[in-house]
């Protein structure tokens, strides 16, 4: 595939290793950047790799942060005997838009998938049950309805239930296969308000 030149095809390889990016959409993205100023294409460049090497995992939530700590867990007006579990940070930030949810959050980076070989260890499970430990009232589960997303809910639950912590599952006011992060607010906090304890 020698069309272009060897630097275009690199780029169009590294770009189609994005998720959702195939073999066009690279092309397109790579001819877009030869195309644009020399000073968006290192701001694009840089913010890029800022990101990755600056942000972390928050040491509690396990959220991306700029922080050791995030700004939620933070806040000392935040109840922090509420925490709600999420599959990944997006929907974390799904919840946070609608502004009505006072707890905090536990971001698991995932969902356990016997069919891709994602079991318990794979995701922030332990640290999860290292924080109950702690103060804590109720555990709301709002991972995904896929698959994936209720095993994780049955095994977290099953988990959580000899603790004695009351645990809960948002309501399935959100599609089967829903990403958390598509979803409407008024959806989004209708299943908060609707969950239902395991
Ligand atoms: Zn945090």
């Amino acid at each position: 595939m020698e069309y272009y030149s060897g630097h275009i095809n690199h780029l169009i390889e590294q770009l189609s290793r994005l998720p959702g990016i195939g073999a066009k959409s690279a092309g397109r993205l790579a001819f877009h950047i030869m195309n644009m100023p020399m000073e968006q294409v290192e701001q694009l460049a840089s913010s890029i790799t800022k990101a990755r090497s600056n942000v972390c995992y928050c040491k509690e939530c396990f959220t991306l942060t700029d922080d050791e700590v995030c700004p939620i867990c933070r806040n000392p007006k935040r109840n922090h005997k509420e925490i709600m579990v999420v599959e990944n940070s997006r929907d974390l930030a799904a919840y946070e838009k609608t502004g009505k949810y006072e707890g905090v959050y536990h971001v698991l980076h995932g969902a356990i998938s016997p069919m891709l070989g994602i079991g318990p260890n794979d995701i922030k499970l332990k640290e999860l049950m290292h924080r109950l430990q702690g103060d804590v009232d109720e555990v709301i589960i709002a991972t995904n309805s896929s698959l994936e997303g209720e095993t994780t809910a049955m095994y977290i639950s099953k988990l959580i239930k000899p603790t004695g912590i009351k645990v809960s599952r948002i309501a399935s006011g959100v599609p089967v296969g829903g990403d958390l992060e598509y979803i409407d607010e008024v959806t989004l906090l209708r299943a908060l308000e609707g969950r239902t304890e395991l």
